[in-house]
């Protein structure tokens, strides 16, 4: 059987032939082009020792305890730059549920292929011969789509907990079922994960919410009882009644969400921000006599904070924690258009930024179809982001005013706190008037402002800020009255 391997790869398996070992492509390379897909990386294993493989190339570094020898070449093609060259190795001793106690080299391709995680993962590939070595019986698993573990599934997961993760990662994005024995290990050993680091679990997780079946994968990691040492919190809201406008419950609705973002290809903080926009609902939950229904007043609010801790813990890169975060802590503004003012629209804009004022509305769609019933029709959302697109033509941050920092200093003001405060005072009203950003209207006002005392000044440039802490305090109060303490 001829599979499509790139020349460069070819090169080096022949590389590696003509000195007199045996090579041979393995892993998800060659899962990949069985399953028409392109290869994320290349991987060869062979007889040869590091050393000798180091040898038979000019370029190499080798800086891991597993044998494993990159080659540098000079493809232009970035998954081609490196190639990765692992001797046979024989699975050694695991007491710690992360890594084998020793690396064992081996001159049997079949111990290198008993100890990797899956069948599908398993076969290998002769690229001269086109022959394929498949012992755990991988292609009939691809062909079922089927992720299968190799050897008894207890023992696997129980070596290397991170396989757990590995195999909920490939059920998503190859989407496979889970074999029944293979589960069954998982639901036996998921606790096994805390061993694991969290940026491990967390590069796992990303591919997860990145792939086109998140909600299927998540889903499985609760069922497995593997999702509670992921994000304990998402599991919190299973079985969580909402109110009348919801058909599913607050764990359902934050996955069908999460999966309306993956459906629309959108990135990775909007994914983060659908699957966690409500995971302040169970800790606000509420039954309202008056309404005769549940509700989850700041919500928003003690979702953000908790979205910062769980995103913090699982070491998610700062960039896309503070987006995830500031769509979550805006995701429930006012969106009829019919009842509200531009100058309310460019508040918003104003609290989330210009650059995620987009995604903030991508949220909210994904939200509306998270329900099960989206009551709202879509016009009022395209009506609602025509007005953002108005808004957004005026002034809507402290850099689009027509006067800056050096401006002020000029009419006499020194560097300090004063400058800030001026230069938000003067939002605040831009915000309310966007007529009111002429250069001239804020030269005047400045000097005005300038010549208030400390006090007053800063009051007005808090303002804004000011008004977002008072909603936050409030919901926050709101909470402490619910869970009476004071
Ligand atoms: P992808 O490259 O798409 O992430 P992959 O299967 O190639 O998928 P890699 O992490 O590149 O995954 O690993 C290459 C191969 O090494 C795997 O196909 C598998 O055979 C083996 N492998 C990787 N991690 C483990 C593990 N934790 N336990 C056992 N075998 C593993
Ligand atoms: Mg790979």
């Amino acid at each position: 059987m001829k599979l499509d391997v790139p020349v460069i790869v070819a090169e080096l398996h022949e590389t590696l032939k003509k000195a007199g070992y045996e090579a041979y492509l393995v892993g998800g390379c060659v899962r990949d082009l069985l399953l028409k897909k392109e290869p994320k990386d290349w991987d060869i294993t062979t007889n040869a020792t590091p050393e000798k493989i180091q040898s038979l190339f000019e370029e190499t570094f080798y800086e891991n305890e597993y044998g494993t020898v990159g080659v540098v070449t000079d493809a232009a093609v970035q998954r081609l730059k490196v190639i990765e060259i692992t001797p046979y190795r024989i699975e050694g001793k695991y007491s710690n549920a992360r890594h084998p106690d020793e690396v064992k080299f081996s001159t049997k391709l079949a111990d290198d292929l008993e100890r990797r995680d899956f069948t599908i993962n398993a076969i290998a590939y002769e690229p001269t011969s086109g022959e394929i070595v498949d012992l755990h019986g991988g292609k009939a698993d691809l062909e079922r789509r089927v992720l299968v573990s190799v050897g008894d599934p207890y023992e696997r997961f129980s070596e290397d907990a991170l396989r757990m993760m590995r195999a909920i990662r490939f059920s998503a994005e190859l989407d496979f079922a889970i074999d029944a024995a293979t589960a069954a290990g998982i639901a036996k050993h998921a606790q096994l994960l805390e061993k694991i680091s969290k940026e491990r679990v967390r590069d796992e997780l990303m591919r997860i919410l990145l792939s086109d079946r998140p909600m299927q994968a998540l889903f499985i990691a609760q069922k497995l009882g593997l999702l509670k040492y992921i994000v304990p919190e998402l599991e919190e809201g299973l079985g969580v009644k909402q109110n009348q406008a919801h058909s599913y419950d607050v764990f359902e609705h934050s996955l069908r969400t999460l999966q309306h973002a993956a459906d629309k290809k959108w990135p990775l903080d909007v994914r983060i921000a659908a699957l966690l926009h409500d995971i302040g609902k169970t800790p606000t939950r509420l039954w309202s006599d008056a309404k005769n229904d549940w509700t989850f007043h700041g919500h928003d609010v003690v979702g953000a904070h908790l979205a910062k801790k769980i995103l913090t813990d699982l070491r998610f890169p700062k960039e896309v924690q503070e987006k995830a975060i500031t769509l979550i802590r805006w995701h429930m503004f006012f969106s009829d258009p019919d009842k509200i003012t531009l100058s309310a629209v460019r508040r918003v804009i104003n609290r989330v930024g210009t650059e995620n004022i987009k995604s903030l509305l991508n949220l909210r769609v994904c939200d509306r179809i998270g329900t099960g019933r989206p009551k709202e029709h879509p016009f009022r959302l395209r009506k609602y982001m025509s007005m953002v697109d108005e808004a957004m033509r005026d002034p809507v941050s402290v850099s689009m005013l027509k006067i800056d920092g050096s401006g002020i200093m000029a009419l006499g003001e020194k560097p300090g706190p004063r400058i800030g405060w001026v230069l938000h005072a003067l939002l605040e009203e831009v915000l309310d008037d966007p007529k009111k950003n002429t250069e001239e209207y804020l030269k005047t006002r400045t000097k005005e402002l300038l010549s208030m005392g400390e006090e007053q000044l800063q009051k007005l440039g808090e303002r804004g800020k000011e008004r977002r802490e008072e909603e936050d305090e409030a919901a926050v109060r709101e909470l402490r009255q619910k869970h009476h303490v004071t």
